[in-house]
Parts: structure tokens; sequence; C-alpha cells
């Protein structure tokens, strides 16, 4: 059989293949240091499981409406009331399979082929290929090491045609970790919207926040930006649910129609008891998150004291999110341990795979040649043997 020509041309997720990869190496009996994935490490609450477990003794084992349960979207409106003083109905708010999934809801719901659509890079690996299977081009805009990776207003502006549907934002970003300053991101937000192109804001790092960063969600600069956004959220990574997949949006009631739409003739509706879980999550005590952020916040700090000690490294402070975007080009061409020589990000994933046994992911996927990201969403004791590893991997 034929594979379309739209498949033929995406591209599997480097994150998941990186994974992958480490994971078939372990079954191989080799002791493999993991920082791919950015999955939380931790054990879903256990209030959350139990609420999981209720709603299966409680017969919550059947289809529900293709957007969700009602009470379960009225549950998420509540929250971003509470903790953002945004308010939405629960029609405007569409659960779905993980938040990459309300992200393809999304643009599917928007792009038309021809139309296109600004990413930011460095970009989450999944932005650039979910636009092509809508038809859509990715625009791909660069940002600097040295601006913070943050997109500035007139590289926006400036990259804004008559075709632009859409731009993707997503502070705290993954891979960079960068939190945009909210008088920044209000400017986009302004910019976007007075040039008629619509937001799709990934919020989805919103809860992993360190000192001097602050977050404030795009819908709040006022009415006509929120209505020209669709906020992307979910619990994967602030409840450590990656496993249940429930993502949500926040958009207009037209707009969550249409995704609700064409979830009904793609999914049905995502599963019953993950929702109940969620609700769970969202409406439970929140002190689950604050105990899993010390636990972060305490990895970033040794990850970042230990890179500095690393020569010739570069990597922007993560504001949020649990990532560290390494610079490692001027080590390219240089003798690395067993005498390899690599001269992109990544030959020299592979390499430090193979050598140092260590799992990274090459920038490569995320639009950022010459980096490699590094997740600490794992214990500080494999962190510790990890950056042993890599350091060795460097000094040759
Ligand atoms: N957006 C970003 C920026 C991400 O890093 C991820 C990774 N999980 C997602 C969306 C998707 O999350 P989910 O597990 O809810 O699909
Ligand atoms: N978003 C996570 C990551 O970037 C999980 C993997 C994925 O969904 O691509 O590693």
């Amino acid at each position: 059989m034929e594979i379309s020509q739209v498949v033929q041309n995406i591209k599997p997720s480097a994150t998941i293949a990186a994974a992958t990869k480490a994971k078939e190496l372990k079954a191989q009996g080799v002791d493999v240091l993991e920082f791919t994935l950015g999955e939380p490490d931790f054990t879903t609450p256990a209030h959350i499981c139990q609420a999981a477990k209720d709603a299966m003794d409680a017969g919550h084992t059947h289809y529900t409406p293709a957007g969700g349960l009602i009470d379960v979207r009225q549950a998420v409106a509540d929250f971003y009331e509470q903790t953002h003083g945004l308010k939405y109905a629960a029609k405007e708010i569409v659960l779905s399979n993980g938040a990459k999934h309300s992200i393809h809801n999304a643009l599917m719901a928007l792009c038309n082929p021809g139309d296109e659509v600004i990413i930011p890079a460095p970009f989450w690996v999944s932005y650039s290929d979910l636009v092509e299977l809508t038809g859509a081009k990715p625009v791909i805009l660069s940002t600097k090491e040295e601006d913070n990776f943050c997109l500035q207003p007139e590289d926006f502006e400036s990259a804004i045609t008559d075709k632009t549907k859409l731009i993707m934002l997503n502070s705290p970003c993954n891979p960079t970790g960068t939190s945009y300053p909210p008088d920044l991101l209000h400017q986009l937000a302004r910019i976007a919207t007075d040039r008629g192109v619509h937001i799709l804001s990934d919020e989805i790092y919103e809860r992993l926040i360190y000192e001097g960063s602050e977050f404030k969600s795009i819908a709040t600069f006022g009415d006509d930006i929120r209505a020209n956004t669709i906020t992307v959220n979910g619990v994967s990574k602030a409840y450590a649910m990656t496993g249940w997949r429930i993502g949500w949006t926040l958009s207009t009631p037209e707009v969550a129609k249409a995704m609700e739409k064409l979830q009904s003739q793609e999914t049905s509706c995502p599963s019953s008891i993950s929702q109940l879980a969620a609700k769970a999550a969202v409406t439970g005590p929140q002190e689950c998150v604050d105990e899993m952020l010390t636990a972060f916040v305490e990895r970033r700090k040794y990850v970042l004291e230990r890179l500095n000690a690393i020569p010739d490294i570069s990597f922007p402070t993560p504001g949020g999110a649990f990532y560290a975007f390494i610079n490692v080009s001027r080590y390219f061409g240089k003798s690395l341990q067993n005498g390899v020589t690599v001269d992109n990000s990544t030959d020299f994933c592979t390499a430090l795979l193979e050598n140092a046994h260590v799992a990274l992911v090459t920038g490569d996927a995320f639009g950022a040649p010459g980096f490699v990201r590094l997740s600490f969403a794992t214990d500080l004791k494999t962190i510790e043997a990890g950056l042993d590893a890599f350091e060795g991997f460097l000094k040759g």
C-alpha cells in the first residue's frame, strides 16, 4: 500500500523517537541516562487516581459528549476564573486527548491549504508537522540566543503577509524554557490582533514558573485579544498526568463548535475516566503541584550550577518548564570522548548516546541547529550521573 503524501511529508516526533531509541538501548542492557522526554517522573497524585477509580465504579465508562462532559468543562472554566480572572462558558472549552490533540484541533479548525502559520524558533517539535497536516505552510522565524529566544515585535511584524492566518506562541517555551515578559507577550498579541492574525497560545507549562518570571495568560490582555486567541493547556505537565491524555482549548463558541465537530468524527470524545480524573486535578487540592514544582526548582538549580561550570557551552536560564537548552556548537570539530568528532547536533546526540550513554534530544528537531535539549524532569541522582557523563564526553 502506498502511504499518503501528507503522512509521507511529516516526520515522526523527534522527542518520542529519541526516547524510543534510549529505551531500545536500555532493553539491550545498556545503562542509559535518559533526559529525552518532557514528562514529569512523579506518579499522578493519589486523589486524582482515586477519582478515576471512583469514576469507573460509578459506571462512567461510556462515550461522553464529543467536547467532553459538561461538568468537567465547567470545572476547567471555574479554574480559569479563579486563577486568571477569565470567564469562559463551559461550551467554549473543548476537552481533547492531550494538548497535542488540542493543537491539532485548533489548526484544523482555522487553517486552509496555502495559509501561513508563523512559528518562532526554537519551537516544540510537533508544531511544524501539525501545521503541515492541515496543508498550511509553517513560516519559521528564528529568534536569537541574546534575546533569550524571545520573538521581537519588529521581526513578527515584518513576517506577516496577506496569507498569515495564525501565530503559535508558547510561553514558557519548550525547548528553551523561555518565559516571555508579559509586556512583550502583550505587544506581540496586540500586533497579531491588529493585523488579523489569530493566536494559538500554548500555555501547557504555566504552572512551572521559576523565581524572577511571571506568567500571564494571553487571553487576559483584553477582550479583542481574547476573542482572537485559542488557548491550549492540559493536565500532563502540572499534575504528572501525561498518560491520561487530557488537554483542552479555550476559544470562542464558533471555534469550539468546529473543534467539537471535528473531534466527533476523529475520536468521538476523550476518555471518560481521564476526564473525571482531570476534573479532580483542577478542583482538588493544589499542593501536589507546588510539591512537584519544589522538586523542579531544586533540579533546575543543580543543572544550572553544573552547566555553568562547563566551558564553551551556553544556554538561556529557563524561566519556566523543565528543560535546559544547550548550545554545544563550540564543540563541533573537536575531539570528544573516544576521539569522536561531530559537526552537528544530531550527530552530537548520537555520539553522546553511543559513547557516554546519555540521551538528549537534538536541537535540529526544534529548529535550532547547534543546540541539544536536556529534560530535567527526572530524579537528581540520574541528573548528577548524566551531567558527569556529559562533561566527560565533552572533555574528550
Ligand atoms: N505543548 C508543548 C509545548 C509540549 O511540550 C507538550 C508536550 N507534552 C504538549 C504541548 C503536549 O502535551 P500533552 O501531553 O497534553 O499532549
Ligand atoms: N512534550 C514532551 C516533549 O517535548 C513529550 C513528548 C511529546 O509529546 O513529543 O518531550
